[in-house]
């Protein structure tokens, strides 16, 4: 996979994971396709598994997955005003960073950080459900 140009790294929970956006996504499209890894053959989101069942149209899913696109753009846009310092790193970054911040119990902390940033954790929550309704793993899984 190094070879073909995709960063790899060791993570204690997930194993090894490739580094996001791939370096083979160019255009819309897998560069590597003939040659891309084991784990992107295995991987089928659940639009498309419903496609392969006849359950949704090409179209819907090109749809889907534009909007995924949109909401990610949009949240790009959040991450740059509230979190700067994650606004040139890898997405998985600053949603584990919203994570870190949704999960603190001090009251009076908590109250600040929803003044804050609380239009950033609300539009995080809501990508994170699209993202694993219609492009997490089909049969679960993220
Ligand atoms: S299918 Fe795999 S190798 Fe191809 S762009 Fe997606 S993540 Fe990268």
């Amino acid at each position: 996979m190094r070879a073909a140009g995709l960063e790899i790294w060791k993570d204690a929970s997930h194993g090894h994971l490739m580094a996001q956006p791939c370096a083979q996504y160019r255009g819309g499209c897998c560069e590597a396709y003939n040659d891309r890894p084991r784990q992107c053959r295995n991987f089928v989101c659940v639009t498309l598994a419903r496609f392969e069942k006849g359950e949704v149209s090409m179209r819907e899913a090109l749809r889907l997955a534009e909007l995924l696109r949109e909401k990610r753009r949009f949240l790009n846009g959040l991450i740059a005003t509230h979190l700067p310092e994650f606004a040139d790193r890898p997405l998985r970054e600053a949603l584990r960073e919203t994570k870190r911040l949704l999960e603190i119990r001090n009251e009076k902390e908590a109250r600040e950080i929803q003044e804050r940033h609380g239009e950033l954790l609300v539009h995080t929550i809501a990508f994170r459900k699209f993202r694993k309704e219609y492009f997490g793993q089909a049969g679960g899984g993220e």
